[in-house]
């Protein structure tokens, strides 16, 4: 058919976390064959220029996923750089229609971490239907949209958050536990069902460096039926799906 997809990955300033997710992000589009330009911006670029390079990128030809790393500095208004993008070069379906599609179930981008907690699950053959979800956290990029993808699947969600109370109640529930927290070892075996599914999103680093995910994997791993590792697990999966969406962006570009 002739498509090449090819995607932009901006990143502005030097956050150390944020240059390691852009590298492993670069080294999957040269693994897959597909073509990447990364743009490595100063902490100092301005909003406008950020806005202008997002501009030429909607309109590059060659370039049709657009990606920019999160977060960017604070004089930057990261919803005005979000909704820039050209929602069908949006890779990472942060963009509102994006988003809004997600809620309807009719999308063409889901983001790439719940894609790729999704993808974990049906790869290990484990059926949603009718099943206990708890997710744990409910940010933008992981927690929400991580539930309706769960409840696209027919599961029976519970979303947990901050402010929740009496949470081991809820973990205890789950058949699926999504834990997305951005704390150390936060879910501890105790909360977890007998025979549960638990995936870590969680990517935390201790002061030894080491990385560590939201789920105590010792004490959990003793009670779960399946549980994700971190590192591994659903930090790879996300890399992988950003692939998917970037041909899926370069197929939906060509089509329109
Ligand atoms: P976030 O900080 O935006 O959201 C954290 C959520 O946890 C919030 O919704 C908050 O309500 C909830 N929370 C905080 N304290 C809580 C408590 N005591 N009880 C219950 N809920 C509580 O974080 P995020 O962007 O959603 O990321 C979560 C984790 O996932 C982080 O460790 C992040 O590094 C990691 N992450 C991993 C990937 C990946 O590719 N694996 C991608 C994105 C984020």
């Amino acid at each position: 058919m002739g498509i090449k997809p090819g995607l932009a990955v901006i990143i502005v300033g030097d956050d150390p976390a944020s240059q390691v997710y852009v590298r492993n992000k670069e080294r999957a589009c040269e693994e897959c064959g597909i073509y990447s330009e990364k743009y490595a911006l100063d902490a100092s670029t301005t909003q406008e220029e950020l806005l202008s390079l997002i501009e030429e990128l909607n309109n590059k030809k060659s370039i049709s996923g657009i990606l920019v790393q999160l977060p960017v500095p604070d004089h930057i208004d990261e919803e005005k750089i979000i909704e820039a993008i050209n929602p069908r070069k949006d890779v990472d379906a942060f963009h509102p229609i994006n988003v809004g599609k997600i809620m309807t179930g009719n999308y063409d981008f889901v983001p790439c971490t719940p894609a790729g907690v999704m993808e974990l699950i049906k790869e290990s053959g484990i059926d949603v239907c009718g099943k206990e979800c708890v997710v744990v956290g409910r940010s933008n990029i992981v927690g929400k949209p991580q539930a309706m993808l769960l409840l696209h699947n027919n599961g029976t969600v519970t979303i947990c958050h901050s402010k929740t109370k009496d949470l081991k109640e809820k973990t205890k529930k789950a058949d699926i536990l999504v834990a997305a927290v951005g704390i150390p070892n936060f879910i501890t075996g105790d909360m977890i069902k007998e025979g549960a599914v638990v995936i870590d999103v969680g990517i935390n680093r201790l002061e030894n460096k080491k990385l560590c995910g939201d789920v105590e994997f010792e004490s959990a791993e003793k009670v779960a039926g399946a549980i994700t590792p971190v590192p591994g697990g659903v930090g790879p999966m996300t890399v992988a799906m950003l692939m998917k969406n970037t041909v899926r962006a370069a197929v939906i570009n060509k089509s329109k």
